[in-house]
Parts: structure tokens; sequence; C-alpha cells
């Protein structure tokens, strides 16, 4: 059962929410080290902390043994007020932070990186369009609903068109005053449970990436889940395959005017890939948190097996690599906030925070030894969790393609 007194945002909430946000602000431009938050932020860490070890730490294991989101997490997080972070209060929403939205990410993968996703998406890329491209009728229509009750995805990927996402072949037509979409999707996160879809389609191949424009639909204009994906790890979180067969979509319903799509795109992915950062380091930081404790208990040859130089090295070595990961996540997200440039910090946070959960995740498995390797103590989970931190929202290799423009251009 959901327990009411820990609603995450109820505390920060009895005071004027624009007020706090602006004094946090005020307070921020003191703060000179990575590690310092607000009160707002710390109540907002503690209380999201509750949620995830007593709502959904019991849930984990058959969530995803089942490779099923239990419908009472995904209601829990609406009650919580963790689905529409930065939304605005008129809008029933949270009106917090970027920061706080990460660390809602971060917390709530600590135990289970299936729920940090699908919190994730809908915060960082279906709220955030919705935020900052929407008109005033899409911001009252769309924005209560995502806050409240009802789950987003943002259908960019296709069958043929990863990497290279502007490739995509979903077509859009104009007839009288509707838009009619036609193709398919794949990867799509929370698409098995959302109602609301953020796709992107091209109205005018002819004009090649600048035809592409995002459209807003419901599930009940006729979206088809074609394939649900069976996954290495994330099981929980569902990853479909959707096909548009004539999908008629009302003309109000494109988001920041035709033909930006690319430029929508590229704008959310670079701010949603300090989330996923956020989310990789909750996720190493959970294994570190399983594991270690037990290196303390587990005897061998009269003394805990964490005592020993061989392991204890191992240990210190990833508390320092969990630490840069960090550093670089929240270098990112307080860079966004102050409105500085942030698509290359954004790219080292995404990449580094992803290589930290496969090194640091991996070796708590060896560290509790036989019983790493069983599902019963969920490290093993962490591991395979671990893996998709590299593919989506541009893969390592895209990251560090990125990273590099950047340092050639300050060099060359
Ligand atoms: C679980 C899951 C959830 C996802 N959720 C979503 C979602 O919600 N919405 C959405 O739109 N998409 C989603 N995706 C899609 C995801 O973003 C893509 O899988 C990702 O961008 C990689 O594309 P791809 O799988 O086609 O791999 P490809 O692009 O085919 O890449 C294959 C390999 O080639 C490498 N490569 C490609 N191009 C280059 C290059 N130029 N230089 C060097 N190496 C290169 C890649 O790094 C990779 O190693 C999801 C994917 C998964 C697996």
């Amino acid at each position: 059962m959901l327990r009411t007194g820990i609603r995450a945002f109820s505390a920060i909430r009895t005071r004027p929410a624009l007020r706090s946000f602006t004094s946090s602000r005020c307070i921020r431009s003191q703060l000179n080290s990575l590690d310092i938050f607000t009160e707002e932020e710390t109540m907002l860490r503690e209380a999201v902390r509750r949620f995830a070890t007593d709502v959904v730490g019991p849930k984990v294991r058959e969530m995803d043994e089942n490779e099923q989101m239990d419908p009472a997490v995904i209601q829990g997080l609406f009650e919580q007020g963790l689905m529409g972070v930065e939304t605005s209060a008129e809008h029933g929403g949270a009106e917090s932070s970027f920061t706080s939205a990460i660390i809602v990410i971060e917390e709530l993968a600590k135990i289970d990186p299936s729920v940090s996703v699908l919190c994730d998406v809908h915060n960082t890329l279906v709220n955030t369009i919705f935020r900052k491209y929407g008109t005033k009728e899409q911001q009252d229509k769309w924005l209560p609903l995502l806050a409240q009750s009802k789950l987003g995805s943002f259908c960019l990927s296709e069958p043929a068109s990863g990497s290279d996402a502007f490739a995509l072949q979903t077509r859009a037509r104009k007839e009288g005053d509707l838009w009619i979409l036609n193709g398919s999707k794949m990867w799509i996160t929370n698409s098995y449970e959302a109602e609301i879809f953020l796709i992107f389609a091209n109205i005018d191949p002819s004009k090649g990436y600048k035809g592409i424009t995002c459209f807003v639909a419901a599930k009940d204009m006729g979206i088809k889940i074609a394939k649900k994906e069976q996954k290495l790890g994330i099981r929980a979180s569902s990853t479909c395959t959707l096909n548009f067969d004539d999908l008629k979509i009302p003309a109000q319903n494109v988001i920041g005017g035709e033909g930006q799509g690319y430029k929508i795109a590229i704008e959310i992915l670079n701010e949603g890939r300090i989330g996923i950062a956020a989310q990789m380091l909750g996720l190493a930081q959970g294994a570190f948190n399983k594991a270690v404790p037990y290196t303390y208990e587990r005897k061998q040859f009269g003394q805990a097996v964490g005592t020993f130089q061989g392991m204890a090295f191992q240990i210190a070595q990833a508390a320092v690599e969990l630490e840069t990961a960090r550093l670089l996540t929240y270098n990112a997200a307080r860079r966004k906030e102050e409105g500085k440039s942030f698509t290359k910090e954004a790219a080292m946070a995404k990449y580094w925070s992803s290589v930290v959960a496969q090194r640091v995740s991996g070796q708590a498995i060896e560290w509790a030894g036989g019983v790493g390797f069983t599902r019963e103590t969920g490290i093993e989970k962490f591991w395979r969790d671990s893996k998709i931190g590299a593919i989506y929202e541009g893969t390592s290799n895209i990251q560090l393609q990125t990273i590099a423009k950047f340092i050639q251009k300050e060099y060359s």
C-alpha cells in the first residue's frame, strides 16, 4: 500500500512554490562545491529515498521476473508528485528545478533503474517538450494530465534509424484539419503503459531532416502496439514497437511548429542525457550499497573479506569512480539550470556514468562471491540493467563523437 505520509513534495509545497525555487537559485549562486544541495533538494532526496525503499523496493524482483511494471508503482509516482517535477503548480506540477528531477531519477535508480527510466523519460523528455515548445493551449491541455495521471512516451527511433535518428521513415501528410501518420517506431520506452505519445514524423522528405515534425497523440487516437521486447535488463520498463496505419492527428497537435522536430529532438536529448547519467549513477550506487556491507559481514580466513587489501582497494577505486560520475552529472545539471552551455558536459556525464555503472555493478557481483551471482540478492540485476546506459539516448560512441567535436573546435 502507498504511504501518503511520505509524499515527496508535500513538505516543499507548504511554501509558495515559486518563491522557494527563486530563493534556492539565490543560494545556489553562493555554492562552491557540487555535493552541497539546497534544503529543498535535500528534503526531496530523503522523501524519494523513502518512497523507493518502502514502496518500490519490495516489488523490484517480481517486476523484473514478470517483465512488467506494477501499476501501483506508476500510481505512486503520480501521487508523490514525481511525474511533474518541473511542471508549474498551475499545471498541477511541483514547479521544482532540473536538479530536483535529476535527484529523483538518481534515487529511484538506486532501488530500481526500470522505475527510474520510466520517471526520467516522462519528466526530462515528454514534460520538457511541452514546457519548452508547447503553445499555451497545448500546455493547459496536456501538462496537467502528465503531472497527475497519464504516462508519456517519446517516439523517435525506428527499425532503420537509431543513431542516425533523422533518417526516420515515418511520414505525415495533411488532409484538411488532420495529419495522417504512417510508419512505425521501435524501442519506445513506457509505450506499453503510456497514454500520451510524442511522435516524430517527416512531413516533407524533400526537405530532409528539416521536414521532421513533432506531434502529440493520445493512445485512443489509434496507436497500436506491435511488439513488446524481451530484454536483458530494465525488464520492468516496457519497450515496444508501435505501428501507425493512417493515424489521424488533429492539426493543432503539432508541437513547436512544422519542420521543428529535429531541433526539438536534439535539444531535448541533450538535456535527457543528464537524466540517463543520473540513472546510471544511482544504479552504480545501488549496487555498491548492496554489496559493500556484505563484504564486512562475510568472513573467510578468519576475517571480513572486505578488509583484505585486494578487496579494500577495489572498493576504494569504485568509490572514486562513483564520485567522478556524481560530479560530472551534477555539474552538467547545474550548468543547464544556470543557462550555461552544457552539451559537452552532458555527453561526458552520460558516457562516463554508464562506464562506471557497468564497472561497479560488475565488481559488486564478484565482491559478494557466489551469492552475488544469484538473483536473490538483486546485485546481478544492477549489472544487467547497466548495459542499457551505453545504448539509449545516444550510444557511447555517439557521446564520444559529440565530445570529440568540441575538442576539435577548441584545438583546431
Ligand atoms: C531499452 C531501450 C529503450 C529505448 N527507448 C527509446 C525511446 O523511448 N525512444 C526512442 O526514440 N528510442 C529509444 N531507444 C532507441 C535508442 O535510442 C537506440 O537504440 C540508440 O540510439 C541506438 O540506435 P540503434 O539501436 O539503431 O543502434 P545503431 O545506431 O545501429 O548502432 C549500432 C552500433 O553502431 C555504432 N555506431 C552507429 N553510428 C556510429 C558512428 N557514426 N560512429 C561510431 N559508431 C557508430 C553504435 O555506437 C552502436 O555501437 C531505446 C532503446 C532501447 C534498447
